[in-house]
């Protein structure tokens, strides 16, 4: 691979609290060679002969956005879910709906066009939280991991990186009901199955990795979470839980095992920093301590939580407790992690009637660099030497963003003024357009071919 460079009119480099102006970008082989800043007091004396092949690159860059939860298959539910009052559950059925339609092929069709969708939105990678693992009857495919093989190639096509993130998803509630249903494709009939599948899954292509998930505390028995948390701890691999979204399954919990799912988990040993507990929206303060001490992260995904009637989680205090924050766009009601990283801020001011709770460095850092060690991308999400060569740059001259200063951006800009975007050292989305897929259309095929 060539040598490429950029040069940025605004960039936000690590542990800045505002964007540096006018900072040439170099990369190769996939990997930054050249951060440095052309003006001002760091610059270097003689440098103005490199900016003739520079592509330049108005406005703000940022690092690759990593969107650290997604469900592919909700995206086309988008829209679709607003009619009467419902609830987190009456949703559920909704989306069982569209589940027990995809097959490898369909999944592929509607995943390349949902992670597309997130490239034009400068996510440079996503962590996909999979549980379709089989037939709709619960039948393994041919290959049983076929549908996890669609989803890691969707990414590949659509050109960003991916953690397929391997979820263990046995029983329908606290109490060890059996799956039914639409659920009936999750299972794998117990954690050492869902193990053995999970461990046969060696994904093409230096874009992907592999981690593990718990679906919830709803859906793997207590006995077996510890099989889980092992697996992914001797593979050095991600482990991902959705945690205390909804506040039955804390008092589910409380009646089945007499203690908070986040308890449950951390006696399992499932907790740690290697291990992100999605939304965490309902925690006691005896939680939120032991999130913080183990060092778990918590992904928060405040646009779906909010679609959902979920509530809002503690962000705040998650952070003050110790816990590492990171964003996902989960059910995909809108993909845009402006729009989570803001809320994150918005939301506590809501829910405190003060304003300045997070500064904008540490909205950025959660969509970026704490987003890609969430999966397991430890070298990404930073414009630095040796870091992963991904870029995402947002104009600051659209009616949305005009007269913003560069530091203002992630309470102004959305996902739609996003124009550049590299992964990897390669250009995924170049002047708002993404470089392979026609994202509009293929978006509206496939969600079409699923809701039909
Ligand atoms: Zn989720």
């Amino acid at each position: 691979m060539t040598a490429t460079r950029w040069l940025a009119e605004y960039a936000w480099l690590p542990d800045r609290s505002e964007p540096t102006a006018d900072v040439l970008i170099e990369a190769e082989d996939g990997r930054f060679t050249t951060v440095t800043p052309l003006t001002g007091a760091a610059a270097p004396t003689a440098g103005v002969e490199v900016l003739t092949d520079a592509v330049r690159l108005p406005g703000l860059t940022l690092p690759g956005l990593a969107n650290a939860h997604s469900h592919a298959f909700h995206r086309a539910l988008r829209g679709r879910t607003h009619g009467g009052r419902g609830d987190f559950w009456t949703w559920r059925d909704q989306m069982y709906a569209v589940a027990v339609r995809l097959d490898p092929d369909s999944y592929l069709a509607l995943a390349r066009a949902t992670y597309a969708e997130m490239a034009l939105a400068g996510i440079t990678c996503v962590g996909e939280f999979h549980y379709l693992h089989h037939g709709p009857d619960g039948t393994p495919y041919a290959d049983p991991n076929a549908m996890s093989a669609a989803l890691v190639e969707a990414a590949a096509q659509a050109g960003i990186r991916i953690t397929l993130l391997d979820a263990c998803y046995l029983t329908a509630s606290v109490d060890g009901g059996p799956l039914a249903g639409p659920q009936r494709r999750f299972g794998d009939g117990d954690a050492a199955r869902w193990a053995e599948r999970a461990a046969a899954f060696t994904p093409d292509g230096g874009h992907a990795r592999v981690g593990a998930a718990v679906h919830s505390v709803r859906a793997v028995p207590a006995e077996q979470l510890s099989t889980v948390a092992r697996w992914a701890r001797e593979r050095d691999a991600p482990l991902h839980v959705h945690l205390s979204e909804q506040p039955a399954e804390n008092d589910a919990c409380r009646a089945v095992h007499g203690c908070t799912p986040t308890r449950l988990l951390a006696d399992r040993e499932v907790l740690g920093p290697a291990t992100t507990a999605v939304h965490a929206t309902h925690p006691t303060s005896a939680d939120l301590a032991l999130l913080g001490e183990t060092r778990t992260g918590v992904c928060l995904c405040p646009t779906t939580e909010r679609d959902l009637a979920d509530g809002i989680g503690p962000a705040r205090r998650m952070a003050d407790a110790g816990s590492p924050l990171s964003l996902g766009s989960d059910s995909h009601a809108v993909i845009d992690l402006f729009e989570e990283a803001r809320a994150v801020e918005l939301d506590e001011r809501l829910r405190t009637r003060r304003r300045g709770h997070f500064p904008a460095a540490r909205l950025v850092d959660a969509a970026t660099a704490a987003g890609h060690a969430a999966l397991g991308w430890t070298d990404a999400g930073r414009l630095a030497v040796g870091a992963r060569a991904d870029l995402v740059t947002v104009r600051l001259d659209t009616a949305r963003t005009a007269g913003v200063p560069p530091v203002g951006a992630f309470f102004a800009a959305t996902a739609a003024d996003v124009t550049h975007v590299v992964v990897d050292g390669r250009a995924v989305v170049a002047d708002g357009r993404h470089r392979s897929v026609d994202v509009p259309a293929e978006l509206r095929a496939t969600i079409a071919e699923v809701t039909r």
